[in-house]
């Protein structure tokens, strides 16, 4: 039975997820390298907890008792000795991630289950690297973590049906509507998604519109909440850069191929929200933060 879970990596996701699970009454370690991260993560994770109880999501009791569900530590070896599933959101980096996994498989117990929450990277493959293949599975958060509903979950090649189920029933009981789906590139979300934006991108760069003009159509004639260059900005240029070169080699298939604007903004740091600008730029007016079309110069 799973009752204590170690998070590694404590940035957008890592966050999320550790508020989650400690929101369900699980004990959750987070882990990080960078212990400014973990008190980000903390101020983040008691601020998003502090919404919800404004909007009557939870009461100042279950409040106290989710961050009293949390600690953080900056080792991983301490931090996952007691853990029975540790879910990897660190860098999505697959040199990192494959020395996590090698650390990991030799300092938890034989019955822990690794997960990841990697947007792309090969389950098979992370698996590879530990002794407990059968164990090892994709646990895929969307951002925000506590408010978005989906967890794909991906079995890799050698994954256990019995490890697929605890981890579908898992994401029930956090509140998640969990999805089933095998390691090929991309999985099914991003296989889908980063095509779309990539179209969007060439649509740009060949002059067929303008962003807003994309953005537009997306939203008024496909009832998408947000239009794909603005959802390029919010996941991260580089990110989306990143997905894609994995679909690209993955597949190998010329489909895939980044779009040359994307690559360029990358280049040029222009990477979205996070720093600033992508499609469009982001300046904190007084109160709310004001976006403009970054091409209409
Ligand atoms: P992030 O850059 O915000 O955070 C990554 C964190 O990992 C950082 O705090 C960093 O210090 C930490 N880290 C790096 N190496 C580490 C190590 N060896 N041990 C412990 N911590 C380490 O990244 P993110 O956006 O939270 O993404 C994390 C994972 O989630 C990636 O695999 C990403 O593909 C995936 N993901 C991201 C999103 C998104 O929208 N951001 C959505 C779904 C999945």
């Amino acid at each position: 039975m799973i009752q204590q879970v170690a998070v590694i990596g404590a940035g957008t996701m890592g966050n999320g997820i550790a508020h989650v699970f400690a929101q369900s009454g699980f004990k959750v370690v987070l882990i990080d390298v960078n212990p400014t991260q973990l008190e980000r993560a903390l101020a983040t994770i008691a601020k998003n907890i502090d919404r919800q109880v404004s909007k009557g999501i939870l009461t100042e009791e279950q409040k106290e008792t989710t961050l009293k569900n949390i600690t953080t530590d900056t080792s991983l070896v301490s931090g996952v000795r007691n853990a029975d599933l540790a879910i990897e959101a660190a860098t999505e980096n697959l040199e990192i991630k494959l020395e996590i996994f090698r650390e990991l498989d030799k300092n938890v117990s034989d019955s822990c289950i690794l997960a990841s929450n990697t947007s792309s990277i090969s389950i098979t493959k992370i698996a590879s690297v530990t002794k407990r293949p059968e164990k090892v599975i994709g646990m895929h958060f969307m951002n925000p973590v506590p408010i978005m509903k989906l967890v794909e979950v991906i079995n890799g090649y050698a994954t256990t049906k019995e490890v697929s189920n605890t981890i579908i029933e898992l994401s029930k009981l956090l509140g998640k509507i969990p999805c089933s789906v095998n390691d090929y590139p991309g999985f099914i979300a991003n296989r889908i998604l980063m095509p779309m934006i990539n179209e969007a991108i060439y649509s740009l760069y060949e002059g067929v519109a303008g962003v807003e003009e994309i953005d537009t159509v997306m939203k008024l004639g496909m009832a998408h909440p947000m239009g794909p260059l603005q959802l390029a900005d919010f996941i991260g240029l580089d990110v989306c850069l990143s997905i894609l070169q994995v679909l690209y080699n993955g597949f190998g298939n010329p489909k895939y191929a980044p779009c040359p604007l994307l690559i360029n903004m990358v280049t040029a740091q222009k990477l979205g929200i996070k720093n600033g600008e992508g499609f469009y730029k982001y300046t904190l007016g007084s109160k709310e933060l004001v976006v403009s079309d970054s091409f209409n110069k």
